[in-house]
């Protein structure tokens, strides 16, 4: 099968994307070769193409996708020609009109779930599930703070939480954006650059500050998710998407109340098969139940990648990002 697929030969800015015209062989054992309908745009993309997050190169870049599936390999069972499957986490090489993957990567489309809208919330809204339900203990009438609540990860975020009975305090980089957390169920919006947002923030828990935040802007909020958090209260560190944390002495923590940091990853949460399914299935119900909508805020020809890459770094985007063939 012909495929049109992306690579980077160097890391660097979006201009080192590139494209390939490709022969796909017949799938190995254990693979599926996927036909590609559309393709999740993701944070984590830009810091495989940045080297960020070093690759060996060339490499192949993108991580969430949805499909069809033309052909399995030797020994897979589950899956066969025909079906809708998404794809997330794994092997990266999702920017492509068509890949071989493999298929313990793989995850079975519900039929009420459209190919753009499995691209838009299959690594997202994993993400979202493992960061609501597993990396902090939560219970009904908390608060917890999350950092970039108008992004794709963030709105499913404040959505989920809210839907579990918690006070989320959003914050963002717009007014704009502050009005689509709010929508999304936030009881507070408070810009991040505001001077004034720890003592806000402060402010709305009785003083007490939050039990849990949640941040995946990294470097730029690190300074404020500690001075926001309770005493003894926990920091999920999700990302870096103004750049990493780094240099963290102890006694930060000790200074700010005791804190508790945890820095985690998709694929420390859903490594089992039993995890994989378990995971997907709380997704699937929560979109089912019309409290979590994924809201796609743009979408890209996949030709388009590198300037995709651009908008989202530059902080143009909302909600999730559809590549479309
Ligand atoms: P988003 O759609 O949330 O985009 C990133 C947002 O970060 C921007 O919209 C912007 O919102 C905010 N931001 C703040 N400062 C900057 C900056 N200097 N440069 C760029 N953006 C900035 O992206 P995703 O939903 O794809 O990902 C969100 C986070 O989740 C990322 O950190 C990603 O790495 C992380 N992630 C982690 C996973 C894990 O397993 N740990 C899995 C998936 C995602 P604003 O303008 O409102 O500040």
């Amino acid at each position: 099968m012909k495929a049109r697929q992306a690579f980077i030969a160097a890391h660097g800015g979006p201009e080192v994307i590139q494209w390939q015209d490709v022969d796909l062989p017949a799938p190995g054992p254990g693979e599926v070769l996927m036909d590609i309908r559309a393709v999740g745009l993701n944070y984590i993309d830009t810091y495989h193409r940045s080297g960020l997050y070093p690759l060996p190169l060339p490499a192949a870049i993108g991580s969430e996708a949805a499909g069809v599936v033309v052909a399995v390999g030797d020994g897979v069972t589950g899956f066969a020609p025909g079906d809708r499957v998404g794809h997330c986490g794994g092997t990266r090489g999702d920017y492509a009109t068509a890949r071989l993957v493999p298929a313990k990567e793989l995850f079975d489309l519900p039929p009420d779930i459209d190919f753009v809208t499995a691209a838009a919330v299959l690594l997202k809204g994993c993400t979202t599930e493992f960061l609501a339900e597993r990396a902090a203990t939560l219970i009904a009438g908390d608060h917890a703070l999350v950092h970039a609540a108008a992004g794709g990860v963030g709105q499913l975020l404040v959505q989920w939480l809210s839907t579990n009975g918690i006070n989320v305090i959003a914050t963002a980089g717009s007014e704009a954006k502050l009005d689509i957390a709010l929508q999304c169920g936030a009881t507070h919006a408070f810009l991040t650059h505001d001077p004034d947002l720890v003592a806000k923030v402060r402010a709305v828990t009785g003083g007490t500050g939050v039990p849990v935040i949640y941040d995946g802007v990294g470097a730029a909020t690190w300074d404020i998710s500690l001075k926001c958090a309770a005493r003894r209260g926990l920091i999920v560190s999700y990302g870096n998407a103004s750049g990493a944390v780094t240099g963290v002495a102890l006694g930060q923590l000790t200074a700010h109340g005791s804190l508790f940091v945890t820095r985690p990853t998709m694929g420390d949460y859903y490594t089992t098969p039993e995890e994989r399914a378990a995971g997907i299935s709380r997704v699937w119900a929560m979109l089912r139940s019309g409290n979590v909508k994924v809201t796609v805020g743009q979408t890209f020809a996949l030709a388009h990648a590198a300037e995709a890459h651009r908008a989202i770094e530059a902080r143009e985007t909302v909600g999730s990002t559809v590549l479309v063939a």
